[in-house]
C-alpha cells in the first residue's frame, strides 16, 4: 500500500505545548482612551523629541550593535545605583532575561525538570517561559488580600526546591508590595535564585538593588518600559557577576538594536524629564484610588504602581461598558480565583482618567 502524500505545510513537526499555545493576545487600541498596558501616557517634550531624532539620525544601521556597549552600561549602573562590583546585563525587555534565566535553570532532560515558583496570581511570563522551557511551574497563591501567604510559600520552597523564584515587587497585577521581612525570609530560604521584578520601581520608590551586596543569589531586574519607554524594548538584570557570566552564555548577540541603545543613552541623560512624568502618574494614581474608593459599589485596592486593580459586582459588563465609551482595561477577573471580579486600570493623564471616571460614574 502506498503511503498517502504528507500535506503541507507539516506543522506536526512543531512541539506540542507550542501548537497548543495561544499567542499573547494584544488587543486593537486604535481610537481608544489606552488604560491597559501600563504604558506612560505622556509622550516627550517636542523639543526633546527632535533633539533624540537628531541623535538617532547619527547613528550607523550598517553596522552591528556593540558586543558590549560598555559606556551605557556604566552610565546605567550608577543611575541605577548597582553596587560597587555587582553586574548588569542588557536585554531586549526584561521579558528577555527572564526567559534567559529560566532557560539557564531548565533541565529539560532530567524528570519533572527544573521548579519555577512564584506567589499567584503575578505576571503572567514567569509561567509561559517556564512552560515552554520545559520547567515545573508552581505558583503559590496569594492571601485575599494579596499579602503573600508566608507559610504556603516557605513551605513550597522547601518542599519543592525552586531554581528560580520570582517576586514581582510591586506585583502584577494586584498592584501591592510584598513585605520585606518575608521577601528577607524567601531569600533565607530560597536553594537558588530568587528574581525581584522592580519593572514598577518609578512608582513604587522601594528597591532591593542595595541588597545586592549581602544576597549572592539574588537578581534585580528593572525595564525602562513603564517608565515612558515601552516602545524600545530595553530591560536589565542585576547580579553578582558570576550569574551574569553565565546567562550572558544564553543571550542572542547583538539582542538590543543600535536605535534603542542610541534613544536610551540619550534619554538617560534627561532623565528627569521622565521623572517628572513619573510623579505626575503617582499623584494621579493616588487621585484616581480615592475617586474609585468613593464608589461603594467597587473595590479597589492598594497601589505602589502605575496602575490599580478593583474589583466590580459585574466585571464583564464594566469591561464593555467602558470599552462602548472608547475606553480600553484590562479585564482580569476570569485569569485567576482571587482576582474575581477583577478589572486593572492603567494611570493615564489627567483627562484621561478623568474620562474613565465620568463613564464609570455613567455606567453605575
Ligand atoms: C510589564 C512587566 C514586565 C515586562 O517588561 P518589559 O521590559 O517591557 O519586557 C516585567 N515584569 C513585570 C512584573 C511587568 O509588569
Amino acid at each position: 500500500m502506498k503511503a498517502s502524500p504528507p500535506t503541507f505545510p507539516r506543522l506536526e513537526v512543531l512541539r506540542d505545548e507550542v501548537r497548543a499555545m495561544r499567542a499573547y493576545a494584544v488587543p486593537d487600541a486604535s481610537g481608544l482612551i489606552k488604560l491597559d498596558a501600563m504604558e506612560n501616557p505622556f509622550s516627550l517634550p517636542p523639543g526633546l523629541a527632535r533633539e533624540l531624532g537628531e541623535r538617532l539620525s547619527a547613528v550607523a544601521l550598517n553596522r552591528y550593535p556593540p558586543a558590549d556597549p560598555a559606556r551605557f552600561k556604566q552610565r546605567l549602573a550608577q543611575m541605577a545605583g548597582l553596587p560597587a562590583g555587582k553586574a548588569l546585563m542588557l536585554g531586549n525587555g526584561s521579558d528577555e532575561l527572564i526567559h534567559l534565566m529560566i532557560q539557564a535553570c531548565a533541565r529539560r532532560d532530567e524528570p519533572g525538570g527544573a521548579v519555577v515558583l512564584a506567589p499567584t496570581p503575578t505576571f503572567v511570563m514567569y509561567e509561559v517561559f517556564a512552560r515552554l522551557d520545559g520547567c515545573r511551574f508552581t505558583g503559590v497563591p496569594l492571601r485575599p488580600d494579596f499579602r503573600l501567604d508566608i507559610e504556603a510559600l516557605l513551605h513550597a520552597i522547601g518542599a519543592q526546591q525552586p531554581a528560580l523564584v520570582f517576586l514581582a515587587y510591586p506585583n502584577n497585577p494586584t498592584g501591592n508590595l510584598f513585605a520585606r521581612g518575608e521577601i528577607e525570609a524567601v531569600l533565607d530560604r530560597a536553594p537558588g535564585l530568587v528574581v525581584i521584578d522592580e519593572a514598577y520601581l518609578p512608582f513604587a520608590q522601594h528597591t532591593w538593588m542595595p541588597q545586592l551586596e549581602e544576597r549572592p543569589n539574588l537578581v534585580v531586574l528593572r525595564t525602562l518600559s513603564k517608565l515612558g519607554l515601552a516602545g524600545l524594548r530595553l530591560g536589565y538584570a542585576c547580579a553578582d557577576a558570576r550569574w551574569i557570566a553565565e546567562f550572558d552564555k544564553l543571550r542572542p548577540p547583538y539582542n538590543v538594536g543600535v536605535l534603542p541603545l542610541a534613544a536610551a543613552g540619550f534619554l538617560l541623560e534627561h532623565f528627569e524629564v521622565l521623572q517628572r512624568q513619573a510623579d505626575v502618574i503617582r499623584s494621579e494614581r493616588d487621585r484616581l484610588l480615592q475617586a474609585l474608593r468613593a464608589r461603594p459599589e467597587l473595590t479597589a485596592f492598594d497601589s505602589a504602581a502605575n496602575f490599580i486593580l478593583f474589583r466590580a459586582a459585574d466585571p464583564d459588563r464594566l469591561f464593555d461598558g467602558l470599552l462602548r465609551r472608547g475606553i480600553l482595561l484590562k479585564n482580569v477577573s476570569g485569569s485567576h480565583p482571587l482576582l474575581a471580579g477583577c478589572l486593572r486600570v492603567t494611570v493615564g493623564t489627567p483627562q484621561e482618567n478623568e474620562a474613565f471616571l465620568q463613564a464609570l460614574g455613567a455606567l453605575s
